[in-house]
């Protein structure tokens, strides 16, 4: 199978998956779960969602496993756990969508921080290392470190999965917008600018940003981040908008047709890899889908 990078060498633009969480609450996952264990539990289930994705349109399907890291599973008392629930969450994906499209490790951040003295940066690499090595053994070819808003934190995953495996590696941070509406920014105070920069440096092939912003905040980040940076692909998966609370749960307002409209506006800022996060479905990723192949 070609490598992401060169497809995108080639001039194909790619599609992502959607989220994974609102799909697993809709199944019946309860808060306070954790959401790696349905790769034990209710395989089936995970296997579907990674379904629906490719046949929704995805070229790249992620993996159960943003939380799998043995510092966030240690919150359910499941850290010796971690391999087995990395390694099955691959296996999942990788069953679901055949050998044709490529399965997408998705590593998260530890929701730990290293400037509180909360972790250290050993700590966090051998934990990346375990998860990222676990998830190549159950069928991953590339990996997603995602929802990311420390550099540090995302040096120490780069170089885990670098040094330990041979997964295609795509980073994305998670940006805020200010008030103003003037300067994006992660919690952590990282800019798009040093961002890039720290990217590059790290040879980082594919990055961009997911997360925390709707579709219309995620196009000026983009094109902010393209008036600097014209080489490297970027990824971009927004949110369905901010989350409102319902009498039927929490709702995402964006419609599939929102993300379609946006797509021309993505591929003219340097978008190589485009799909949704937290509140997308199935529908977004066909939306996004139509719209690339009526353009290319
Ligand atoms: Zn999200």
């Amino acid at each position: 199978m070609d490598r992401i990078k060169s497809k995108i060498q080639k001039g194909k633009i790619l599609v992502g998956d959607g989220g994974w969480g609102t799909l697993l609450i809709k199944s019946g996952m309860k808060s306070g779960e954790c959401p790696e264990m349905w790769n034990i539990e209710h395989p089936d289930v995970v296997s579907s969602i990674a379904a629906a994705y490719k046949e929704a349109g995805a070229d790249l399907i992620s993996t159960n496993s943003f939380g799998g890291n043995r510092i966030k599973l240690k919150a359910y008392g499941l850290e010796n756990e971690a391999k087995r629930l990395n390694r099955q969450s691959a296996y999942l994906t990788r069953k679901a969508i055949g050998e044709q499209h490529h399965v997408l490790a998705s590593i998260g951040p530890s929701g730990k921080f290293i400037i509180m003295g909360d972790i250290s940066v050993d700590e966090l690499y051998e934990s990346f290392r375990e998860q990222a090595i676990a998830l190549e053994e159950g069928g991953a070819d590339a990996c997603i470190i995602e929802t990311m808003v420390d550099l540090e934190e995302t040096r120490c995953a780069v170089l885990a999965v670098k040094e330990n495996t041979k997964l295609e590696m795509i980073v994305s941070l998670t940006f805020m917008r200010s008030n103003d509406g003037g300067r994006f920014n992660t919690i952590m105070g990282t800019t798009p600018e040093m961002f890039i920069n720290e990217m590059k440096q790290m040879n980082v092939p594919v990055f961009g940003v997911n997360c925390t912003l709707s579709v219309e905040d995620m196009s000026v980040l983009l094109e902010r981040m393209y008036l600097f940076e014209k080489e490297v692909p970027f990824l971009v998966y927004p949110n369905a908008g901010q989350p409102q609370l319902t009498d039927n749960g929490i709702l995402y307002p964006e419609s599939p047709e929102v993300f379609a409209k946006y797509v021309p506006d993505f591929i003219r800022n340097g978008a190589k890899i485009i799909g949704g996060c937290c509140g997308t479905f199935p529908e977004h990723i066909r939306a996004i889908r139509n719209e690339i192949d009526r353009i290319q």
